[in-house]
């Protein structure tokens, strides 16, 4: 059993834990317990935490009595939701306080779909004077109920630059008051992020990885994995970290124990990203907890011994008892998990594996990876764009030089956005309608579209509006979570990177700065032109490489 973590005591305390009393707020502020999650996982010692989802009312009982229970029996590090499922609930800075108090570790989870990158970050500054350093960045969710309807979205920022900003808070964010320049007090965050290794089809998985890649460069110190129920896949994403330079990061399995209705509900979309096969379906339904139980339980023993970090246990209704029951259980499996592994392995028909099959169950370690060698064929106006862009739009090409003069030179005279007036300025309006036309522009006026090789814009297709990679929800058969009639952009967009020739490696190497909302409603093109636009501000990183706050291109 992991032992409790240490918890300060003030001086009049002895030696015991604070075991289920609760100490004041303020107490919480002054004397925190240790990060049991960052030194576990820096000393590389197997964690298991458990996944708190908070309700829709404050007066959470139920999650107090997990908090003490779990304090009770040496369960040291709680991670709280994020309002998950698109709906309306209680944030986790409403309940850190409560699990720091019990000498326990908190994860926050962070998501971006319901605050911009304002409110994200008076968000983390919040959580940095609650004392929780442990930060999951998320997308989020697509909001689904609210009062009065479905809530807009916002997804100002996604996982990725939620890590970008978190990584610049950690080290104080320049800001001026007037004249003066000010920066914000560091503080020394601890981010993760998470992936999803169960999807079904290449383009889904492939753009999965790559994200990830961008994760880790822009400061995610350990990733969780979406919860799945292929051993199979999720070592895949394990020994694609190592192959890519990422074998340092701790890789966490989400172990989720399901329902047979919860099931029901992630095999027909109503939960974004799952994977249900027919076959685990058929199974739950005839099943009680304890052979759920039993599956986790191989589940944990199995990534255990394959190497992960941890595991991030939760479920619908699982007590306290359970958790403790999962861990117990794993501990007797040790390494005889192989022989659960029809438990543990639950194909989806047709799917894509990203290595070949090692005739063990899993995939081969040191195989190629399966990637298609078909050159999809580019649409007609992708052809054109691409065109366009090559002699009309790039840097050094003709109509960017000739533009670029002229603009910038009236941009310069005027010292306002009087250019936006000019002669040059207007001669460039119809090209909104070509854009429109072809790509469904929204005049954002911050183009990103050749970077993602002019497959469409995901300003107007994606839901989320995300700008570095898909988010995790997309469905087994690669339409959107929030729009199951279209298919995720992202996937268009990896196919045609390669409809063109282009790599799409380089979605797990180029980080696109947030969209600047200034720019709204403006000409994309004449942005491009004076150097306006996200193009000069691209970052190039690398796991290795941190990326740096708008250092351009390297
Ligand atoms: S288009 Fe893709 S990335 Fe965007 S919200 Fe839908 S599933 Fe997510």
């Amino acid at each position: 059993m992991e032992p409790i973590p240490k918890v300060c005591m003030d001086a009049s305390s002895t030696d015991a834990p604070v075991n289920g009393s609760i100490l004041t707020p303020s107490s919480s502020l002054a004397c925190k317990p240790d990060n049991y999650l960052r030194t576990a996982l820096t000393e590389r010692k197997f964690v298991c935490t458990a996944e708190l989802v908070l309700g829709r009312d404050h007066t959470c009982g139920e999650a107090e009595a997990f908090v003490n229970e779990a304090a009770q029996n040496g369960i040291p590090i709680i991670s709280l939701t994020d309002l998950p499922g698109g709906n309306p609930t209680l944030p986790p800075e409403a309940f850190v306080s409560y699990v720091l108090d019990h000498g326990l570790t908190p994860i926050a989870h962070l998501s971006g779909k319901d605050g911009n990158r304002s409110l994200l970050e008076a968000r983390l500054h919040g959580l940095a004077r609650l004392g929780v350093e442990n930060i999951l960045a998320l997308t989020g969710d697509a909001q689904k109920t609210g009062i009065g309807g479905q809530a807009k979205p916002v997804y100002d920022l996604d996982s990725v630059l939620i890590l970008w900003l978190i990584q610049s808070l950690r080290d104080g964010l320049e800001y001026n008051i007037g004249p003066r320049a000010r920066r914000t007090t560091p503080f020394s965050f601890y981010p993760g992020a998470v992936v999803n290794p169960f999807k079904v089809r290449e383009p889904d998985l492939m753009m999965q990885l790559y994200k990830l890649q961008l994760k880790v460069a822009v400061g995610a110190q350990y990733i969780i994995t979406q919860l799945g129920y292929n051993l199979r896949k999720l070592h895949e994403v394990k020994l694609f970290m190592f192959r890519e330079g990422m074998g340092h990061v701790p890789l966490l399995a989400n172990i989720y124990v399901p329902t047979a209705r919860i099931a029901q509900r992630m095999q027909a979309g109503e939960i974004a990203g799952c994977v249900i096969s027919d076959k685990l379906l058929r199974k739950l339904e005839r099943e009680k907890k304890p052979q759920r139980i039993q599956r986790a339980a191989s589940m944990v023993a199995a990534v255990q011994d394959l190497g992960f970090a941890g595991a991030h246990i939760g479920g619908y209704g699982l007590t306290c008892r359970d958790f403790l029951s999962i861990r117990e259980t794993a501990a007797e499996i040790g390494s005889s998990w192989r022989d659960h592994l029809d438990e543990l392995v639950f194909p989806y028909p047709g799917e894509f594996y990203l290595l070949p099959p090692d005739g063990n169950g899993l995939s081969q370690s040191k195989g190629e990876y399966q990637v298609t060698g078909i050159k999809p064929r580019a649409s007609l106006s992708q052809n054109i764009s691409e065109r366009v862009h090559r002699y009309f739009i790039q840097d050094g090409s003709w109509g960017a030089r000739f533009f670029g003069a002229r603009l910038g030179k009236d941009r310069t005279e005027n010292g306002n956005d009087s250019w936006r007036r000019g002669f040059w300025y207007k001669l460039l309006q119809p090209s909104f309608l070509y854009r429109k036309a072809t790509l469904g522009c929204i005049s954002c006026g911050d183009c990103l579209q050749d970077h993602l090789n002019y497959a469409g814009c995901s300003m107007r297709w994606c839901h989320k509006e995300l700008r570095n990679g898909p988010c995790g929800g997309s469905r087994v058969n690669g339409t959107c979570e929030a729009h199951p009639d279209l298919p995720c952009i992202w996937n268009l967009v990896y196919l045609g990177t390669l409809a063109v020739g282009d790599d799409p490696r380089k979605f797990g190497h180029i980080l696109v700065p947030p969209r600047n909302w200034c720019l709204d409603k403006t000409n994309a093109l004449a942005n491009r032109f004076v150097g306006l636009d996200n193009r000069c501000k691209r970052t190039a990183v690398s796991p290795h490489l941190r990326a740096g706050v708008g250092s351009g291109s390297h």
